[in-house]
């Protein structure tokens, strides 16, 4: 009999701090988006090295904020990868705008930087405004030369930009920088699972004034000034504008609060997520049946992704999962590539397992492990455990 224990897939991490900051806030008379807010935006900013920050309730929104603010819309296009969540090239969708599919590298999760290149040359009618690109897991993508595509293909009328979806890459950084400063907007994520969490919440950053301006108003229904600066600024509290039919997408202070002291503890969470990850590493070196997730420069390890080798084993991937599920495990998969839903099928037809052949591969092939900071270490050898033994009970 296998043995048995209960391993969540993740385990948030909230203290005592936490707690008294929201308690805090309640108790203010301000509970909306105001000076927690406000500061919480300052020291995330400080923090990856961007000039602007704007907190909003979802990297969904963050997403939508930034591509409209890049000029994504009616006529015009993004470039992003099948191998994200679905809200990534919804935005586009919500826009009105297209989607195009670059597919992933062979033996990484990240977009081509050669097939975007593939679909920049095709586009003669200079539709793409937006190339998308999504660090999975927390291994960053190539974006050197992501940007070096924006640059290459863009003209005069039409200026691409690089929106990153940064919502597992807090806080990977690299020599040239964080995660989320290295095209023209990097969008964040503070979802329940996320790196650092608020429960529901998100920040866009960037270092261009007008793109944050443009941002800074959609997010609170194309007003001119928002309503903490209304109630603050001695110009009369009523008297505001608006500039274009705008969103709801503003965070909280209830929920700053605790973006503040979750930030404050950013670091210690990644370090602790990188020592069980290559507690992971080190167990499954040996594993022919297996293998190890990309480490990339300055992973933020947000998840631990295995990629089974199908000729090793006698079971598929589905019954693997299901094995670990028996012993417990709570685990989860990233990502059933978008192309494949039903929705996305009937509206994008011409991609399939021809053309995205590796999204394709690792939708099939892949399964996300259990792992959070500070995870005990009967759940981390559990986990261990039961990898290498299912393996090795089903071995080819
Ligand atoms: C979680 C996630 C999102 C959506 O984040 P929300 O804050 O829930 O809107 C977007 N992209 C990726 C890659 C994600 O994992």
């Amino acid at each position: 009999m296998e043995e048995k224990m209960n391993v969540p897939f993740f385990r948030p991490s909230i203290g005592d701090e936490e707690k008294k900051a929201v308690l805090d806030v309640m108790d203010s008379g301000w509970l909306t988006t105001g000076k927690v807010a406000h500061e919480f935006e300052n020291e995330f900013a400080r923090y990856v090295g961007s000039k602007h920050a704007l907190a909003v309730n979802s990297n969904t929104s963050g997403m939508i904020l930034a591509m409209e603010a890049c000029g994504v819309t009616r006529g015009k296009a993004v470039i992003t990868t099948p191998y994200t969540f679905v809200s990534t090239a919804a935005s586009a969708i919500h826009l009105g705008a297209d989607v195009m599919f670059a597919d992933i590298e062979p033996d990484s999760y990240s977009i081509s930087p050669d097939s975007i290149e593939e679909i920049l040359r095709a586009d003669t009618e200079h539709k793409v405004a937006a190339i998308v690109p999504v660090h999975v897991a927390g291994n960053l993508c190539d974006m050197k030369r992501i940007r070096q595509l924006a640059d290459k293909y863009s003209t005069a009328e039409n200026r691409i930009r690089v929106i990153e979806d940064a919502a597992h890459s807090f806080p990977s950084k690299t020599e040239a920088g964080f995660a989320g400063t290295l095209g023209d907007v990097g969008v964040f994520s503070f979802y329940a699972t996320k790196t650092m969490t608020t429960g529901e919440g998100g920040m866009v950053t960037t270092s261009d004034d007008s793109i944050c301006a443009r941002m800074a108003q959609m997010r609170l229904h194309g007003m001119s000034r928002d309503a903490w600066d209304r109630y603050t600024n001695p110009k009369a509290s009523w008297e505001y504008d608006i500039i274009a039919p705008g969103y709801k997408s503003n965070m909280p202070d209830i929920l700053a609060a605790i973006g503040r002291e979750q930030l404050k503890k950013a670091e210690s969470f990644r370090k602790s997520r990188t020592e069980i990850a290559m507690r992971f590493n080190e167990a499954f070196a040996k594993c022919d049946f297996l293998t190890v997730p990309p480490d990339g420069e300055g992973n933020s390890w947000h998840l631990y992704l295995i990629r089974l080798n199908e000729d090793k084993l006698t079971i598929t991937r589905n019954e693997f999962m299901e094995k670990l599920r028996e012993r417990g495990l709570g685990i989860s998969m990233h990502f059933i590539a978008i192309h494949r839903f039903t929705w996305w099928k009937e509206h994008f037809p011409q991609y399939n397992a021809e053309t995205l052949p590796n999204a394709e591969k690792a939708t099939a092939r892949t399964i996300t492990l259990p792992l959070w900071p500070y995870m005990d270490d009967a759940s981390v050898s559990h986990v261990i455990r039961s990898v290498i033994e299912t393996g090795n009970a089903h071995h080819a």
